[in-house]
C-alpha cells in the first residue's frame, strides 16, 4: 500500500442513496478521473459497500468501506462519515436502518406540507426518483420538484422548501452525534465530522461541536470537500491540527448533472496534516 495517495476522493454517494449513478459506475468515473484511494459513503446505508469493493478492486483502485450517518446534535442535523467501518457490523446495520425506516413517515409529512404549499403528489413523485425506496430523502424531493418545474434546480428547491427554516421541512430525529461515533468505532471505523463549513454555526456553536465530537471519539475532520472555500481548508486545517485530529478529504459527488465538482475534483491537504488514510491501513483493499 502506497503511504501517500495523489487523489483520494472519500466522500460520494450512489443509487444507494441520493446519488444518480451505481456504485459499479462510480468507481470506473473515480478511476477514469485519476483517484487513487475511494471510498462510497451513501447516507444511512451500506447497501452498495460490496459492489463499490467488487469494482474497485477489478480496477485495481484503492477502496475502503465507508458510510455517511446523519446525527442529531443540538436539534441539528451533522453529517459523520465512517471510513473503514465492518460493513456486517449489526449494531451499526441497526441503527441505519432505523435511519431508513425514519425517512418513511418523514417523507409522508413533507408531502404533506409541500400538498399545503399547492405541490401535489410529491411522495409518488419523490419515490420516482428514488432506486432503493427506504432511502427516500429531501434531494429525491428536490429531483421531483425540479422535475415538475416548480424551481430551476435542486439548490433552488433547498433554498425556497427543504432546508431548515422552510415551509417544507421536517426536523428529522436521528440518532444522537454521541451515539453514532460510538457505533463507527464499535464497528473499527474512524469517525470523521464531515463538512464541517456546511453548518452555518457560530465560531461558540462550532468548538461546542468540536467538543462534543471529540469526547464521543471523533478522529478526523473533513478538512477539504467541494463546498469548502480556501480559507474554510485553512481553518479547518488549523483546527484538526490544534484538537490532534486526523484530516479527510472527499468531493461529497451526487450527480454528473448536479455536482459542481466531480469525483476526484478536491483541494489537496494541506502537507502538515496527518491524512486519515495513515489510520486505516488495515481497512484499504487494493
Ligand atoms: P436528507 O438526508 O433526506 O435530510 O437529505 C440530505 C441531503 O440533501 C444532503 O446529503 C444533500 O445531498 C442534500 N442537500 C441538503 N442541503 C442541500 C442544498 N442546500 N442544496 C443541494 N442539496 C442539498
Ligand atoms: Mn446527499
Ligand atoms: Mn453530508
Ligand atoms: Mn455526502
Amino acid at each position: 500500500m502506497p503511504s501517500a495517495y495523489c487523489r483520494p476522493d472519500l466522500h460520494c454517494h450512489s443509487t444507494c442513496s441520493d446519488g444518480t449513478l451505481p456504485p459499479t459506475e462510480l468507481a470506473h468515473h473515480a478511476h477514469a478521473a485519476g483517484v487513487d484511494l475511494w471510498a462510497l459513503t451513501d447516507h444511512d446505508t451500506l447497501a452498495g459497500q460490496a459492489a463499490a469493493r467488487a469494482a474497485a478492486c477489478a480496477l485495481g483502485l484503492a477502496w475502503v468501506s465507508g458510510v455517511e450517518v446523519s446525527a442529531t446534535w443540538a436539534e441539528r442535523t451533522i453529517h459523520i462519515v465512517g471510513l473503514g467501518v465492518d460493513v456486517q457490523h449489526a449494531p451499526l446495520q441497526q441503527m441505519l436502518q432505523a435511519h431508513r425506516a425514519s425517512r418513511q413517515p418523514r417523507a409522508r409529512a413533507m408531502a404533506q406540507q409541500l400538498d399545503a404549499l399547492g405541490i401535489p403528489d410529491s411522495y409518488a413523485g419523490a419515490l420516482r426518483h428514488v432506486t432503493h425506496p427506504d432511502l427516500l430523502s429531501r434531494t429525491h424531493f428536490a429531483r421531483y420538484l425540479v422535475e415538475c418545474g416548480r424551481c430551476r434546480s435542486v439548490a433552488e428547491v433547498f433554498r425556497h422548501y427543504l432546508s431548515a427554516g422552510n415551509p417544507g421541512y421536517v426536523p428529522p430525529q436521528w440518532t444522537s452525534l454521541t451515539q453514532v461515533v460510538a457505533h463507527i468505532r464499535a464497528a473499527g471505523g474512524i469517525a470523521v465530522l464531515a463538512h464541517p463549513g456546511r453548518y452555518r454555526l457560530t465560531p461558540q456553536q462550532e468548538a461546542a461541536l468540536f467538543d462534543a465530537f471529540g469526547a464521543a471519539g471523533g478522529q478526523a475532520l473533513e478538512v477539504a470537500t467541494s463546498t469548502h472555500s480556501p480559507s474554510q481548508v485553512q481553518h479547518y486545517a488549523a483546527v484538526a491540527q490544534q484538537r490532534g485530529w486526523a484530516a479527510s478529504c472527499g468531493s461529497d459527488f451526487h450527480s454528473p448533472q448536479e455536482s459542481r465538482h466531480s469525483l476526484g475534483q478536491v483541494p489537496a491537504l494541506p502537507s502538515r496534516l496527518q491524512p486519515v488514510w495513515s489510520l486505516l491501513e488495515q481497512h484499504i483493499a487494493a
